[in-house]
C-alpha cells in the first residue's frame, strides 16, 4: 500500500517525525491500532533525515500491517501537507526548530495552505527539549492558525515498545481533547499539566529526581558493599525500606543484585536502557532551567557534574546511565584501599 502518490485524507491522516529508538516503537502502536481500527485516524505520513530509518517502518510494515497506508515525505514540509496531527520525536531544540521553523519545515508548508487546513493542523512536540524554545516554536505555529503542545514521554524504549508511556501535555485544554485519541494508543497514561510547556517542566523535573535517586542508590551501594553487607542483601533491605525508588526495585545499577522479573541494563553490561549522553541531557535542562527560575538545585547541579565526564566519554555516553555505579566502583578502584570486603 506504500507508495509515493497515494491520496490521504488529511484529517484522518497522522505525520511522524522522527522514527529513532523511541519514535520507530511509537509509530508501529499507532499504526497497529490504525490496522486494529481502534483509532479515527486511517494513514500515515512519515519523515526522518535517515532514509534507512524511514524504509525500516515501510518495509515493516507492508508485512504487517499492509492495508494501512504509509506515505514517504521528503521533507516535514510535505508531512505537514498530508496531516493535519503531526507528531515530532527528535533529539534536542535545534531538531525540534529544524523541524518546524526551518527551511522545509512545518511552518512553510502551512503558510501556504488555506485557513480551514491550518486550523485543523494539531503539533504534538515528545522530544525532551528546553521548555523555553519549546514554547516559542509553538507560538509561532500558533500564529499561523495552528495549534502545538509539548507531549513529553517517560519510561524508555520499553515503555514506547510496549505502549506504557507516561505522557505528560502541555496546551489548551481543547487541544489536549484532541490530541488524547492519537496519543492514548502509544501510552498508559496520559495527563494534562496545564499550559504551553508544563509538560517538559514535568518531565525535566522528573528526569533531575530520576538522576539524583539513581546516583544516590549508586553511592549507598558502593558504600554498604564496601562496609561488609552483601549486595543482594542490601538490596533487598533498600527496597523494603525508605530507601526504595524505580532504581532500586527495577533498573538497579549493581550486576550482582537481582530485582524483580526483568533483567536490567547491569545484567547486560549496561547495554541498552536510558543512554547516559540523554540523562545528562535531560539534567542539563534542568539545570539551565533551574537557573532561570532562580531554584536553588544543590544535588541536581552536583548530580549533573558527575554525568558529564560519563555523558561525553565514549566508554559511558551510549549505554544505560545507571553504569554510574560501574564508573564509581572504577574509581574506588583506582583511589581506593583495597577492595577485601568486595
Ligand atoms: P534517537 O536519536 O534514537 O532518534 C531520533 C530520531 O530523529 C533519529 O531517527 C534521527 O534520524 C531523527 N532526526 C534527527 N533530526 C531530525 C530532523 N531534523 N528531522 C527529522 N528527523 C530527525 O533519539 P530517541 O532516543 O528516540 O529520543 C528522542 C527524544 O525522546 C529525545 O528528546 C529524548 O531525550 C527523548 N526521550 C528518550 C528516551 C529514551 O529512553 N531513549 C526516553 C524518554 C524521552
Amino acid at each position: 500500500m506504500s507508495n509515493s502518490r497515494m491520496l490521504l485524507e488529511r484529517t484522518s491522516t497522522v505525520g511522524f517525525i522522527g522514527l529513532g529508538a523511541m519514535g520507530n516503537h511509537m509509530f508501529n502502536n499507532l499504526v497497529t491500532s490504525a490496522a486494529k481500527s481502534c483509532s479515527q485516524f486511517k494513514s500515515f505520513a512519515i519523515f526522518d533525515v535517515s532514509e534507512n530509518a524511514m524504509n525500516r517502518e515501510i518495509q515493516r510494515h507492508k508485512t504487517e500491517h499492509p492495508l494501512v497506508p504509509i506515505l514517504k515525505c521528503s521533507s516535514p514540509a510535505e508531512v505537514a501537507t498530508k496531516a493535519s496531527y503531526i507528531i515530532s520525536m527528535v533529539p534536542t531544540s535545534t531538531h525540534v526548530q529544524d523541524v518546524y521553523t526551518g527551511e522545509n519545515g512545518v511552518m512553510s508548508a502551512l503558510k501556504e495552505l488555506d485557513q480551514e487546513a491550518r486550523a485543523q493542523t494539531l503539533c504534538l512536540d515528545q522530544s525532551t527539549i528546553e521548555q523555553s524554545a519549546s514554547k516559542a516554536v509553538a507560538l509561532k505555529m500558533r500564529e499561523v492558525g495552528a495549534d502545538m503542545m509539548d507531549a513529553p514521554v517517560s519510561g524508555g524504549v520499553v515503555g514506547a515498545r510496549d505502549a506504557t508511556l507516561a505522557i505528560m501535555v502541555g496546551g489548551d485544554e481543547g487541544s489536549f481533547e484532541r490530541a488524547l485519541p492519537v496519543l492514548s494508543p502509544m501510552a498508559r497514561k496520559v495527563t494534562h499539566c496545564g499550559d504551553l510547556g508544563t509538560g517538559l517542566a514535568a518531565k525535566i523535573s522528573n528526569n533531575l529526581l530520576l538522576g539524583i535517586t539513581m546516583l544516590g542508590l549508586s553511592e549507598a551501594t558502593l558504600l554498604g558493599r564496601s562496609l561488609g553487607v552483601k549486595p543482594q542483601v542490601l538490596a533487598d533491605i533498600i527496597n523494603n525500606s525508605t530507601g526504595r525508588c524505580w532504581s532500586s526495585e527495577t533498573n538497579h545499577p549493581d550486576p550482582a543484585v537481582k530485582v524483580g522479573a526483568a533483567s536490567p541494563p547491569a545484567h547486560r553490561n549496561y547495554e541498552g536502557g536510558f543512554v547516559t549522553k540523554l540523562a545528562h541531557k535531560d539534567l542539563g535542562l534542568a539545570v539551565k532551567a533551574a537557573e532561570g527560575a532562580h531554584v536553588p538545585l544543590e544535588l541536581g547541579k552536583r548530580c549533573e557534574e558527575v554525568f558529564k565526564p560519563l555523558a561525553r566519554g565514549e566508554e559511558w555516553a551510549n549505554r544505560d546511565f545507571s553504569g554510574v555505579f560501574q564508573a564509581l566502583s572504577d574509581l574506588r578502584a583506582h583511589a581506593g584501599p583495597p577492595q577485601a570486603a568486595l
